[in-house]
């Protein structure tokens, strides 16, 4: 197990250096363009794929990364370019991870290939598990999936709703309801190929922020799927449903659900370090601006008013990233969360990227208020945070859970 540390090796510095440069030279020059257009930017996505940060070996590199601080430090530098842009470029890695976690070796190597392309023909993934009736509340999710034995197929029937990359992907990665008995148990993940018919795109949604990220429903209408698309396996699918009816029966529901609550606090630490990115580049304008800009014959940042705030703004950027370094840490060495360590980074992280963007408009003044100026964009941008990968009020609660160990509602 690696030590805790707060302090990036050499090598770490190295790719943080390297990775600040593309977010400075490449990301944050086409931000305000893309925001603009709300479209995918796929120019830069190629950009990225051609230096080798979009790409699974980069990503793996950085999840690996035993010290636990792979993962935050790109996730950081990459969003401190631009949120939306950012988001277009890490979004296949969400959906890669899904099938990392999940899948067999084959599964592995015949998809993230394909889900990635390559340099000269880049491809996008998404990964589809929220519905329009079924957001935080997971367990009535209503896509089914239904084994079709005689031809050794998956039907796939639903609509998915907000899936990042949904209907441009080339690889979708769906969770749908196999037994409705389980609630979140009974869910298994499939791999929809490129190219499936009875996948569709379905609204595509003109959004608040993170306009650079395309955001779509993804409909499903009796999308066949060959059986050796099921995450895992089927045998292994089967064993897991056994166990999981087993307990049901025992009266282990609620175990069963905080069991699934855990899987989910290891990847919170990465949208973290996307609001830390975020906030620390509204702090940076913010502290600028105000050494520049004079009123009343002096720099507004002469002021306490002033000062205090960007001090307040720093330590808390400063305390949301080391929540983030903690919970990732743990995660990749395995340590238990005890305390919901995942989700109070998520939390910390997000609503600190709320607060510090939304200081840095007011340090602007009018100009913060305008497209002139990047803080506008980010303040919008940092509002995703507090919302996807679990609310502040889903993080509170499984904190609030974990804490006391009784069943909050
Ligand atoms: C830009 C964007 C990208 C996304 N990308 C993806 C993606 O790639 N794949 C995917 O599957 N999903 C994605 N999502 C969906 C996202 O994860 C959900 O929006 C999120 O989980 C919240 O669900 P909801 O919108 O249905 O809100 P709801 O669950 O309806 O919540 C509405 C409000 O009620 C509160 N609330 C709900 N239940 C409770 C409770 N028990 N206690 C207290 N408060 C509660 C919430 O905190 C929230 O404030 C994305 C969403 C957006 C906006």
């Amino acid at each position: 197990m690696a030590e805790f540390t707060m302090e990036l090796n050499d090598e770490q510095k190295e790719v943080r250096d390297w990775l600040h440069g593309f977010a400075a030279d490449v990301i944050r020059p086409a931000a305000a363009e893309w925001d603009e257009r709300e479209e995918t930017p796929w120019p830069v996505i190629q950009e990225a794929a051609k230096v080798g940060i979009y790409s699974l070996d980069f990503y793996a590199q950085q999840y690996f990364d035993p010290t636990g601080l792979g993962i935050p430090m790109a996730m950081e530098e990459l969003f401190w370019g631009d949120a939306g842009i950012a988001l277009s470029i890490v979004g296949t890695g969400l959906a890669a991870v899904g099938v990392l976690a999940n899948g067999t070796e084959e599964q592995i190597g015949t998809w993230i290939p394909q889900m990635y392309g390559d340099a000269n023909d880049v491809k996008v993934a998404a990964f589809c598990s929220s519905e329009p009736d079924a957001g935080s509340d997971v367990s009535s999710m209503r896509t089914r999936a239904v084994y079709d034995e005689a031809k050794d197929e998956w039907v796939l029937n639903g609509t998915k709703t907000w899936a990042t990359n949904g209907g441009i992907a080339n690889v979708h990665v769906v969770v749908a309801v196999v037994d409705s008995e389980l609630g979140s148990k009974g869910h298994a993940s499939f791999i929809v190929p490129p190219n499936t018919p009875g996948l569709s795109q379905g609204q595509k949604f003109k959004k608040h922020g993170i306009r650079a990220s395309h955001t779509a429903e993804v409909v499903l209408e009796n999308a066949r799927i060959p059986g050796s698309c099921l995450l895992g396996g089927k045998e292994k699918l089967d064993e897991r449903l056994a166990r999981a009816r087993e307990r049901a029966r025992a009266g282990g529901g609620e175990r069963v659900k905080n069991a699934a609550m855990a899987t989910f606090e290891a990847s919170r630490p990465a949208v973290g370090a996307m609001a830390v990115g975020t906030a620390r580049a509204a702090y940076e304008e913010a502290l600028e601006y105000a050494k520049t800009r004079e009123q009343f014959g002096r720099p507004i940042i002469d002021n306490q008013g002033v000062a205090f705030q960007l001090a307040d703004m720093r330590t808390s950027i400063d305390a949301a990233r080391l929540l983030v370094w903690r919970a990732s840490w743990m995660a990749v060495n395995g340590k238990p969360f005890t305390a919901a360590e995942g989700s109070m980074s998520k939390l910390f992280a997000s609503e600190t990227a709320k607060k510090v963007t939304a200081q840095a408009v007011q340090i602007l003044g009018g100009n913060g208020f305008t497209r002139e100026y990047p803080v506008e964009r980010m303040h919008r941008d940092a509002a995703i945070y507090t919302i996807f990968e679990g609310t502040s009020e889903i993080q509170r609660l499984v904190i609030a859970r974990t804490l006391s160990g009784m069943p909050i509602r």
